[in-house]
């Protein structure tokens, strides 16, 4: 494909999504290719939020937790990230980190399959996926055996028998590998398993459908795709066979059925309110309300497509410009297979990514020498895919990169 910058452009022209930009703060210039990583701020947050601040927490204090509905924040986000993931309104909260909602669900799922100790997933999971399971397999005295994968291809094979539980990540944060959501589920099932999906990568960035695949547990980031600013609150999912008989065992009082009745025992609300903890960071909460609002006019097939179309393109972009520079496509070539997210090898990925951000094209390193770059259909355009091939090409042509201020690393890389 050999285009033109007024080609890329006319593609933003016919783009369906092009409306949305515009609700999001990108300053003049910045190409962001981050959004999987920390999603961008739309005009209406900073509103709620200094509502939130003021009238709310500044003026009407305690009385607010009934008169703004601060109560129901965990279950209201939820019922409006349901229809993103294909989930009923009332089997999704939004709750804790993705890390700790991880423990409580694999916990839940550990506790309904007692006589199987082992656990599968694959070792490129996201770390913190495979930290927080290795902490259960082995917490008060557990014994469960961690069943890593090293190629998705190999993970149908790993489902055996014994397996209590399969944890796995739909878009791999590293290659944008996309998993059969729906096809892994069932041969868990089949196994007689219980499977628990991250979808860290695929809430807002993809159509999701859990209710359709089956799944029994789900969890998920509010602050990549979904925007909900930095440490964001994250989403839980559990399938409405489970919710009333499964336990989790961070039992907190906002899991409580009556946590006002200050009861010196424990009594699990009904469905998946028992899967809350402890009282949600509010000020958090409102920020991602008001980000999800925009969700209500996104079509996900027009979505998805989008998604698709800046894949491909930029695909052929850097293959066409920078294929002389020992880059090496590490996304799937097919569409499906892979997120909304594409990624390259090089030896000097980390100088070469930072030389990309100093030009403001904004992707990620990831260790050891991955150049990732994350396309949010709401926001990026084709022009912008255009230009920033056209920098990287720059960049690796006068080998730019090989300076010693690109060498330097951050806490956070
Ligand atoms: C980003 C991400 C997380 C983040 O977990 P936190 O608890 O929010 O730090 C977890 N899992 C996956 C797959 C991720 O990509």
């Amino acid at each position: 494909m050999t285009l033109d910058r007024d080609a890329a452009l006319e593609m933003d022209r016919e783009d369906r999504l092009a409306g949305f930009r515009d609700r999001f703060r990108l300053r003049d210039g910045l190409i962001y290719l981050d959004g999987n990583s920390l999603g961008p701020m739309q005009d209406g947050v900073q509103e709620r939020v200094r509502c939130c601040l003021e009238d709310e927490w500044g003026r009407d204090l305690i009385a607010s937790w009934n008169k703004a509905d601060w109560y129901t924040l965990p279950r209201r986000l939820g019922a409006k990230i349901a229809p993103l993931i294909g989930a009923g309104p009332d089997d999704v909260v939004v709750t804790d980190s993705t890390s700790v909602n991880l423990f409580k669900v694999l916990a839940a799922a550990l506790s309904l399959r007692p006589d199987r100790k082992v656990i599968v997933s694959e070792r490129s999971n996201f770390p913190t996926d495979l930290y927080m399971i290795e902490g259960l397999a082995r917490f008060a005295g557990r014994d469960h055996e961690l069943r890593l994968v090293d190629a998705p291809q190999d993970i149908e094979e790993a489902i055996t028998g014994d397996v209590a539980a399969v944890v796995l990540t739909e878009v791999n944060y590293r290659t944008g590998w996309m998993h059969d959501m729906k096809a892994i589920t069932r041969r868990v099932h089949d196994a007689g398993g219980l499977v628990i999906w991250d979808l860290a990568h695929s809430a807002g960035a993809l159509p999701v459908d859990l209710a359709g695949a089956d799944a029994d547990f789900a969890i998920g980031c509010g602050y990549k795709y979904l925007n909900g600013g930095p440490g964001a609150p994250a989403f839980l999912y559990v399938a409405p066979r489970f919710q009333d008989s499964v336990t989790q065992p961070l039992s907190g009082w906002f899991g409580h059925a009556d946590p006002f009745a200050m009861a010196s025992s424990y009594d699990a609300a009904p469905g998946i309110h028992r899967f809350l903890t402890g009282t949600p960071p509010v000020i958090s909460m409102v920020a991602l309300e008001a980000a999800l609002e925009l969700w209500d006019d996104v079509s996900l097939t027009a979505l998805r497509e989008k998604s698709v179309g800046l894949c491909e393109f930029f695909i052929a972009r850097v293959e066409e410009r920078c294929g002389a520079f020992g880059l090496q496509l590490v996304s799937p070539r097919q569409a499906g297979q892979r997120g909304s997210q594409v990624c390259f090898s090089h030896e000097n990925a980390f100088a070469i990514m930072q030389a990309l951000i100093a030009r403001d094209v904004v992707g990620d390193f990831r260790a050891p020498d991955i150049l990732r770059f994350g396309f949010a259909p709401l926001y990026v355009r084709y022009v912008d895919l255009f230009d920033a091939v056209e920098h990287l090409a720059d960049i690796l042509r006068t080998a730019e990169w090989d300076q010693a201020r690109f060498m330097a690393r951050g806490a956070v890389t």
